[in-house]
């Protein structure tokens, strides 16, 4: 299919008339014709009178044949509306309109990439980057040579002035796949055209994306449906999943969805006294052995995922049911627990006052003493945290949560370069009691 016709135009340098080769439509198997496509100097001329390289593009239609994709490219309106129309009785996968997305395109299939996931991809990019370079236009993907002489996959900035080379953010498939995972569902339900996938496409499908975050959320099995212990596994597994998500939103649909359920079935297992509190420190049995675990992981992977809201009401609802009497070790973990995720949602003013609130329960309460000096240690406070690492050292202290104190003293004295002090907590703390 590829066979082309001579044409005569003039040149728009000198002006003579020069002989051109025309593809009306062509495919990939010819080696020579892909190489200019993929270098961008396809539609250029080279005018044997005055030697002037000359870019002088037509429309035409390019079938790239490894993903069998046909990809147009149309030069004026009449061209574009010939092409959405043979697009409609299919034939035509892409059009273009740009000899620049042109390229382009015919390099992204011929690299075995879905195009729609690489425009999503520079459109991220371009948001992320474009604060810190606001002269960025937008994004090109293109095939890079390292140093090695190996070759990579990059997307490469561009302003006015041209490829900001220096800048191209090279990526694996493994970040495609990453993409795919996430997009495809979205991709498969987005109602509009793919027949024009450009930056304003990827923009489109974003916001579809954000709109819809409901559509992840469908794709799964109901919790319901599961029995317990699956239930809180696809959900602990669900949320591993979202934290790498580019949207925080579907992570905080997903919670909202499910966090009472899955509590309720926590409640349901834990261990409990006759009163019907939650037992959390005994280690003999018969303890439900998953409950502990459950736990630890959900308010390991809140935290990471940085749901300060969700892990501070695990931590209450907890709190609330627990059963003060030997659980002295876990009542305070939590209230620690609650105290910073106050800090990382609300701010140092509001974790200040939930502190002095928790002091005038307990004073003198070494736990309360060793959670404000974790406070100022994670508010990069050093010297206030130093201070009353000092003050608390030389106070007699009423509660068994004498080694969390030092263990936090020995970590302020060693951020602080304190190496004496820092021996000093350790040796207080070996000889403190077990908590
Ligand atoms: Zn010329």
């Amino acid at each position: 299919m590829t066979a082309y016709k001579v044409d005569r135009i003039a040149c728009p340098v000198c002006g003579k008339s020069i002989k051109v080769k025309r593809y009306p439509a062509f495919d990939s198997a010819k080696q020579s014709v892909r190489e200019k496509i993929f270098q961008g100097m396809f539609f250029h001329v080279r005018c044997p009178f005055c030697k002037t390289d000359s870019e002088i593009p037509y429309s035409t239609v390019y079938h790239e044949l490894s993903q069998d994709k046909f990809i147009a490219y149309a030069a004026d309106d009449a061209a574009y509306q010939k092409f959405v129309k043979e697009a409609e009785e299919e034939g035509i996968d892409r059009i273009v309109r740009d000899t620049r997305s042109f390229s382009e395109k015919a390099l992204i299939f011929d690299s075995g990439y879905d195009d729609r996931i690489i425009e999503i991809f520079k459109k991220l990019m371009f948001d992320l980057h474009h604060k810190e370079h606001p002269e960025y236009l937008g994004y090109l993907f293109n095939v890079g040579v390292c140093e090695d002489g190996s070759e990579s996959d990059g997307l490469f900035p561009y302003t006015t002035e041209g490829i900001v080379e220096a800048q191209a953010l090279a990526f694996n498939r493994l970040k495609i796949e990453q993409l795919e995972n996430e997009f495809d569902i979205y991709i498969d339900n987005y109602p509009g055209s793919c027949l024009e996938v450009d930056q304003n496409w990827a923009q489109n499908l974003l916001k579809f994306a954000q709109e819809h975050q409901d559509l992840v959320l469908e794709d799964e099995i109901p919790l319901d449906e599961l029995d317990d212990t699956d239930a809180v596994n696809a959900f602990v597994d669900k949320l591993y999943e979202l934290e790498g998500n580019l949207y925080d939103d579907s992570a905080a649909a997903y919670l909202k969805k499910n966090f009472d359920k899955i509590w309720a079935i926590i409640r349901k297992h834990a261990k409990k006294d006759e009163n019907d509190k939650l037992l959390f420190d005994i280690e003999e049995d018969p303890y439900d052995e998953y409950v502990p675990n459950w736990l630890e992981e959900l308010d390991m992977i809140l935290n990471n995922a940085r749901a300060y809201d969700y892990s501070r009401k695990l931590s209450e609802l907890q709190l609330k049911e627990i059963n003060l009497d030997g659980e002295r070790l876990a009542y305070h973990n939590l209230k620690r627990n609650i105290l910073e995720c106050i800090y990382y949602s609300e701010g140092m003013d509001a974790a200040k006052q939930y502190l002095q609130q928790w002091q005038k329960e307990e004073p003198g309460s070494a736990y309360v003493a060793a959670s404000e000096v974790d406070l100022y240690l994670i508010n990069h406070d050093l010297e206030k945290a130093e201070k009353l690492a000092d003050r608390y050292l030389s106070m007699p202290m009423k509660e068994s949560g004498d080694s969390w104190l030092y263990d936090s003293c020995e970590n302020v004295y060693r951020e602080c370069r304190q190496d004496a002090k820092v021996r000093q907590a350790e040796i207080l703390r070996k000889s403190s009691s077990i908590v």
